[in-house]
């Protein structure tokens, strides 16, 4: 097994993650689910549009969290990067099952954990030679995770333990995060701090927020996004709770655009153009470098473990 210096894994190869800059750890370029019709992204120019904008107001780098079979076109990501100039970091994993043909998803099951793996350190599925995923998007339930959710994080982790790779997590409408910090770390053995929980600021328990946040988490929390308004007007109150409580060390934002709907909100930018400024005036100056830069560098930086050439999965 090798082990390298941290790196950020982004579609043009390993990053620096002093080089990441101001980050949007939490958004999509293209999606497209069987739940969501009629409102799919995947236009190459729109997404680049959305990163020429998010460039334009300061952005170096964006996260997208389309996991596999969800239309996320990983083979354009490396030409959108080049084009933009923001780093792109893009992710294998599965979602919810509602998200798949039930026949599709019974054929992914087979050899899960090997396939996680192979797209963190050989290639993404659809993409050119050696374009890797950096993470692994996985999902939880409605207050619970079932049969599907336990199946694809437990591969989730195998695959974490072989490559290092942070996990990143949907909560439904917020919940079962507990659940999901006991499975992947109490049961699997994954360090908290190489979780990633997101849209919890759709469920708006503060207690739980800092209690989660002092497992050592990260709590990716959703910005502006036309789908989801209580999200927005619950970011500032999450946001406080988190840093008064002394850890604004954990703390990501993100966009999440889901649909095209939602790419008539302000977008990516507005992270930078309306939040950022508002976060220096309640937080200090301060605040916005940390949460859009110096805590995506260390949620998304991995050691990138290789595994053991021709044979199964280190760690495993
Ligand atoms: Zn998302």
């Amino acid at each position: 097994m090798n082990t390298a210096a941290a790196a950020v894994r982004t579609v043009l190869g390993d990053l620096d993650p002093a080089e990441l800059g101001v980050c949007d750890a939490h958004d999509h370029l293209f999606l497209r689910s069987p739940v969501l019709p009629g409102e799919e992204l995947d236009d190459p120019a729109a997404a680049e549009q959305v990163l020429r904008a998010f460039a334009a107001a300061g952005g170096r780098a964006f996260v997208q969290w389309t996991p596999a079979g969800m239309g996320r076109r990983a083979g354009a990501l490396p030409e959108l990067s080049r084009a933009t100039g923001v780093h792109l970091v893009a992710a294998t994993g599965l979602h919810q099952a509602v998200h798949y043909d039930p026949a599709d998803l019974e054929r992914r099951y087979a050899g899960l954990a090997g396939f996680f793996t192979a797209e963190l350190t050989t290639g993404l599925h659809g993409a050119p030679a050696g374009v890797r995923a950096g993470l692994i998007k996985v999902a939880g339930d409605f207050h619970g995770l079932g049969a599907h959710t336990r199946r694809v994080m437990a591969a989730a982790a195998e695959a974490h333990h072989a490559t290092g790779a942070p996990i990143a997590v949907h909560h439904e409408l917020g919940t079962a995060a507990t659940d999901v910090l006991d499975l992947l770390c109490d049961r699997h053995g994954v360090p908290p701090g190489r979780v990633i929980l997101g849209h919890l600021n759709r469920h708006p328990d503060l207690r739980l927020h800092r209690r989660l946040a002092a497992t050592g988490a990260f709590l990716a929390l959703d910005g502006p996004s036309r789908a989801h308004h209580a999200t927005d007007h619950h970011l500032f109150d999450t946001v406080a709770a988190v840093v008064e409580a002394g850890h604004a060390d954990r703390l990501l934002l993100g966009g999440d655009t889901t649909t095209r709907g939602a790419r008539h909100a302000p977008g990516p930018a507005h992270l930078l153009t309306a939040l950022a400024p508002r976060l220096a005036r309640e937080f200090g100056p301060g605040l916005p470098h940390r949460l859009l830069a110096a805590n995506p560098a260390r949620a998304f930086a991995a050691p990138w473990r290789a595994p053991a050439p021709g044979g199964a999965p280190a760690g495993s």
